[in-house]
């Protein structure tokens, strides 16, 4: 017989499902990315229906044929900060649905999961764009597809990198972005990648300077893009409310 469990989830998305339920996609701690029926979550004052995109909520799943039904919920967080700013919302659901788009179902890891919590709750005082540099960082750390800067990523040759090449998947020297083309990277730049890449939210907190953080979450918006041969439905809003 199938057992509910217990579950730590974050809300990335919902859509609706008849008239009075919805689907909600669930970013887990404990068992990666579950599609769960909230009943009643599409009427006013339903029991779920304050279960939002971005919202946290320790949830009681029973499994059934392909989707699991949700039995309980208790919001543990709903990011409220986040959800009244529309500027801080566009940000958060652009974050939410970068980690959808980058994670399959069953395996996510418990990492993802904190990750997008430590940055929902941080975007409620912090500075977006470094922010968002730093997520997508370690988001592509975390799938193990960070751009390459060893060396040149066309001829591997040891020289002073100074573009990204989105086929190549990574840093070019002078010469190859010449033949190639690229996206210009200066080097503090670089520096605060590779630096992103290497340390935790403490490291993150210790950097300060807008411009090449704005620099790097641009940067790295054209690679993700790229590695998911697609953009991302929120990025349209985002880029509407944005400040930059
Ligand atoms: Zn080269």
């Amino acid at each position: 017989m199938a057992i509910s469990s217990n579950v730590l989830g974050i809300v990335l998305r919902s859509y609706p499902l008849g008239e009075k339920d919805r689907i909600l996609v669930l970013l887990t701690s404990e068992q990666g990315k579950l599609r769960v029926v909230a009943k009643g979550a599409r009427r006013p004052g339903g029991r779920f229906a304050a279960l939002e995109p971005l919202v946290e909520v320790q949830a009681a799943v029973h499994p059934g044929k392909g989707l699991y039904t949700l039995t309980q919920a208790s919001i543990i967080t709903s990011h409220r900060e986040v959800r009244e700013q529309l500027e801080r919302l566009a940000y958060g659901l652009f974050m939410a649905e970068l980690m959808d788009l980058f994670t399959v179902d069953a395996e996510v890891r418990a990492v993802s999961y904190d990750l997008l919590s430590r940055a929902l709750s941080c975007l409620e005082q912090d500075q977006p764009e470094k922010l968002l540099a730093y997520f997508s960082t370690q988001l592509l750390r975390q799938m193990g597809l960070l751009p390459a800067w060893e060396s040149c990523s066309a001829c591997q040759g040891e020289r002073q990198l100074v573009a990204l090449n989105l086929p190549e998947g990574g840093l070019i020297c002078a010469a190859c972005a010449k033949k190639l083309g690229g996206l210009p990277v200066d080097q503090p730049t670089l520096l605060l990648l590779q630096y992103f890449a290497q340390v935790g939210w403490d490291g993150y907190g210790a950097v300060s300077g807008e411009s090449h953080t704005l620099k790097l979450s641009r940067l790295l918006e054209q690679f993700m893009f790229y590695q998911l041969s697609t953009r991302p439905h929120s990025y349209d809003f985002l880029n509407s409310v944005r400040q930059h």
